[in-house]
């Protein structure tokens, strides 16, 4: 079997963590078993579609760095990949279901329909939905309505039981979910295939594009279960071979409840904008409600893969059936992890963008000057280790490129030291400095410290302490050495001594 798989997504508001996966567990399917990859712009909802949030799709697959085989841009023979060009085509596959009794016309009013809605309501019924009005009009008047230019939609005719059978029930096999049978009586009743404008809905688009695109899996977020023996139906009734189904398990937060603003970012914009990496996101999101097997290992949870390890071990088989958990504090570390695996002169120009926008350099929007170029670039060791975001590697670091401001008094006071003590540590630190100026690594820096500690009978925490707040303006800070070392001992003399001078 070719197999075919597509990222079908309406653009109707930006790209999120739930599209994104759906993206990905496809990608993943295709590259694992050597198959296609197909973007389709599903826009047949002309009032909520919007070019900039085709925009915002093109910019984020730009950014996580995975393209599809077959797309808008990428052409492909099934082209065109987007459904508002491809309009024309869906009206003969209405009026085919019409020619062979399975779809209806239909000249409900809207405000008809409101009326039912609303009568339903105040009866506190149950029922909801279209109620079927149309569906027994004799089929030629309806046809000859049709022709004669009453406004119509064109409805799916829901199989249902006729007198004295039992009721029908669509059934079909998910590689998730495994055997789903849907009770024809619970499906949404009649949903319309063509509108009166003569526009597809969802249901006729998706279902003729996925076969005329010779679609073979179809892997979507579980909310779309309920369309899908909407589909199977349709598939039964042109004659044609459903597509193989996958529903994915929906996306929680810790507590439980769906995905949303409330738990956090969740449009990739604001993930990229608060300095994730692609490479980190696109690791997470994919072991969300996944386990991938190397071999005999199964890894399910913390593990760093690559999109080719990924496609190597991913599984229909092995996603998770219940709910999705997103845990950001997961993604964080994940993005720690590739933050420390990148070159110090990777890190220093994908986080430049940040420390421009928060003025490192002078003032909001400067750019570097070539000295402070190297500074920065110099001082990435410092603090690798212990960003996890982008964004944190120039908030980390500003004390290199401004003197900090003065803190409270105390936070120089080591434990057990008072102000006039604290005086004298800092005095000790002047030599330090001196001292430490020929070191040029930290283990020279740290051997000299100790011999210097020693010899004045000092902790060397104690001595530390205050000239690290001297230097960094923190008690926490990156490293004291380092620190040292790229600012230089005229720059380290002179903070030390006016803070000397401030705690005199
Ligand atoms: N256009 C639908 C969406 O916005 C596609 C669902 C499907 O994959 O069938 O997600």
């Amino acid at each position: 079997m070719n197999i075919r798989v597509r990222y079908a997504p309406s653009p109707t508001g930006n790209q999120h963590i739930g599209g994104i996966r759906t993206a990905l567990f496809n990608y993943l399917f295709a590259r694992h078993n050597g198959g296609k990859f197909i973007l389709r712009l599903e826009d047949t909802d002309r009032a909520r579609s919007k070019d900039r949030y085709v925009k915002n799709l093109y910019d984020t697959f730009d950014w996580l760095g995975f393209r599809w085989d077959e797309g808008p841009d990428t052409g492909g023979p099934f082209a065109p990949y987007i459904q508002s060009q491809r309009s024309e085509l869906y009206k003969k596959y209405a009026d085919e279901l019409i020619a062979k009794g399975a779809a209806y016309y239909c000249f409900c009013t809207a405000e008809r329909i409101d009326a039912v809605r609303k009568e339903r309501e105040a009866a506190h019924s149950s029922e909801s939905g279209y109620d079927r009005f149309c569906r027994n009009i004799p089929a030629q008047e309806a046809a000859s309505r049709a022709a004669a230019g009453e406004a119509h939609t064109i409805r799916l005719k829901i199989p249902l039981a006729k007198d004295g059978e039992a009721d029908p029930v669509t059934k079909f096999f998910d590689h998730s979910l495994g055997n789903i049978e849907w009770k024809n009586a619970d499906i949404n009743p009649d949903p319309v295939l063509l509108k009166s404008d003569g526009f597809p809905t969802y249901h006729l688009a998706n279902v003729v594009d996925d076969h005329l695109m010779e679609i073979s899996h179809v892997m979507r977020a579980q909310e779309w279960l309920p369309s899908t023996p909407i589909h199977v139906i349709m598939y039964r009734a042109f004659g044609w071979e459903h597509p193989e189904y996958c529903h994915l398990p929906m996306v929680m937060g810790l507590d439980g409840k769906k995905l949303s603003k409330r738990h956090g970012s969740t449009s990739i914009d604001e993930f990229r904008s608060s300095g994730y990496l692609p490479e980190a996101l696109l690791n997470y999101v994919a072991m969300v409600g996944n386990s991938y097997e190397e071999g005999s290992r199964v890894n399910t949870h913390a593990e760093i893969y690559t999109l080719d390890e990924l496609s190597q071990y991913f599984s229909m088989e092995k996603l998770n059936k219940a709910p999705a958990i997103f845990d950001y504090k997961k993604l964080q570390w994940y993005n720690g992890q590739y933050i420390r695996m990148k070159s110090d002169d990777e890190l220093a120009s994908l986080s430049l963008p940040y420390a421009i926008n928060q003025g490192l350099f002078g003032g909001i929007g400067a750019e570097p000057d070539a000295a402070q170029k190297k500074l920065y670039t110099q001082a990435i060791p410092l603090v690798k280790e212990r960003a996890d975001f982008l964004k944190e590697i120039p908030e980390k670091l500003n004390y290199l490129f401004a003197e900090p401001p003065l803190p409270p008094k105390e936070e120089f006071f080591p434990k057990k030291f008072d102000c006039a003590a604290t005086v004298e540590l800092l005095k000790k630190g002047l030599q330090l400095i001196n001292i430490l100026a020929p070191a040029s690594n930290d283990a020279e820096a740290e051997e000299l410290t100790k011999a210097f500690a020693e010899k004045e009978g000092l902790k060397l925490g104690d001595l530390m302490m205050p000239l690290r707040v001297a230097i960094t303006g923190a008690r926490v800070s990156p490293p004291l050495f380092g620190s040292l070392r790229l600012l230089g001992k005229e720059k380290s003399l002179a903070r030390t001594q006016k803070a000397l001078d401030y705690l005199a």
